[in-house]
């Protein structure tokens, strides 16, 4: 049984980190969904946040580490043990030469807004995407003209022994929506530098201005979801899939798919994560009963989930 007073108690002592219990998760994640975590912290500082890793490790508390959340759905149970959550609080950029190094809780589009203002190119892909740098480095984020494996150039990281360690650019192993990060769950992004081209500054705010323009006309940006629901498929769209077998606009409940893009679910302010997570199981069940094909998930499922969780790939 996890000692919650006792683990406050211990984690109060960590400087800079903020702490709350039983703490209401749907605000702080994209979807607007989901219960409570047992212990919520946020530390303000890299420092802050290995101490209190490093804590968590030796007492073997639950651990689930967040960036942004806007690639999770939270189950309405909530999550057990702690949740670390790295939010603006822990999101210092600093710039030498053309390197940009970004602590994990810095946004994404914060470090495009910072190179463009440095004159530096090739972050502007990630304007417009609402995740944090470290959630991004895990699921090698990538929009319209690239993606996180192009620029990134080292991070460093917590192992799951709680060392600092630095992993080299190729070392992160990135895949379509993976990295390392994803076969070594107990290892949490610190922060990450990138490796940026000269550029005119106009040249790169022109490119983020196409980008966000491109974003505001195909995506429900003013629905609560996950980004695309779904990974796209060896060979199609899975926004195509979806429109196809007839379930653009469909609702349930108050969840749905989008009207204006049918791979995003959304919902419309008052569903439940279990009223979403059907949305997620009905479109893939359709799909493949249409076409054969099957849709896997890109958000992930995180929490106490009594329901049936739809497929997955490895990841
Ligand atoms: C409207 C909208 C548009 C989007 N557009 C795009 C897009 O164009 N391209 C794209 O790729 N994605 C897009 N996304 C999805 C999402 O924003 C990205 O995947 C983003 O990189 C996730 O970052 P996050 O900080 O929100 O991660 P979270 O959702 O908080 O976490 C995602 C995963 O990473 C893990 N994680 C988070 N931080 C760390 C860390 N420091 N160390 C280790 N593990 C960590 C979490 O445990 C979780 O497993 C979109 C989402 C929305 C809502």
């Amino acid at each position: 049984m996890f000692d919650k007073k006792g683990a406050l108690h211990k984690l109060n002592k960590i400087k800079d980190l903020m702490l709350a219990e039983d703490m209401p998760l749907a605000p702080f994640s994209n979807f607007k969904v989901g219960g409570p975590a047992d212990i919520y912290l946020r530390p303000q500082t890299e420092a802050a946040f290995v101490a209190a890793i490093q804590l968590i490790r030796q007492e073997n508390w639950m651990l689930t580490v967040l960036g942004r959340a806007s690639n999770v759905l939270i189950s309405d149970l909530g999550i057990r043990g702690i949740v670390c959550q790295l939010s603006p609080d822990m999101a210092g950029i600093h710039i030498l030469d053309n390197e940009l190094t970004a602590s994990a809780g810095a946004g994404l589009s914060d470090i495009a807004a910072k190179g463009a203002a440095a004159g530096l190119a090739g972050l502007a892909f990630s304007s417009g995407i609402p995740g944090s740098v470290g959630g991004a480095v895990v699921m090698n984020a990538g929009a319209y003209t690239g993606k996180m494996a192009d620029v990134v150039l080292r991070s460093q990281y917590l192992d799951a022994g709680g060392e600092v360690r630095t992993l080299e650019a190729a070392e992160h192993n990135f895949t379509y929506r993976g990295s390392f990060f994803n076969d070594h769950k107990d290892n949490f992004v610190i922060n990450t530098t990138f490796k940026l081209q000269p550029a005119p500054a106009k040249d790169i705010y022109d490119e983020m201005a196409d980008i966000a323009l491109r974003r505001y006309k195909s995506q429900p940006l003013n629905f609560p979801s996950g980004g695309s629901a779904f990974k796209r498929p060896p060979g199609h769209f899975a926004g195509k899939l979806i429109s196809d077998s007839g379930l653009k606009g469909f609702w349930h409940g108050h969840a749905g798919v989008s009207g204006k893009h049918a791979g995003f679910i959304i919902q419309d302010g008052k569903a439940t994560a279990s009223e979403v997570l059907e949305v997620f199981r009905i479109v893939q069940n359709k799909v493949y009963e249409s076409f054969n094909v099957m849709l896997y998930p890109e958000v992930k499922f995180i929490g106490d989930w009594q329901e049936e969780l739809p497929e997955r790939d490895s990841d």
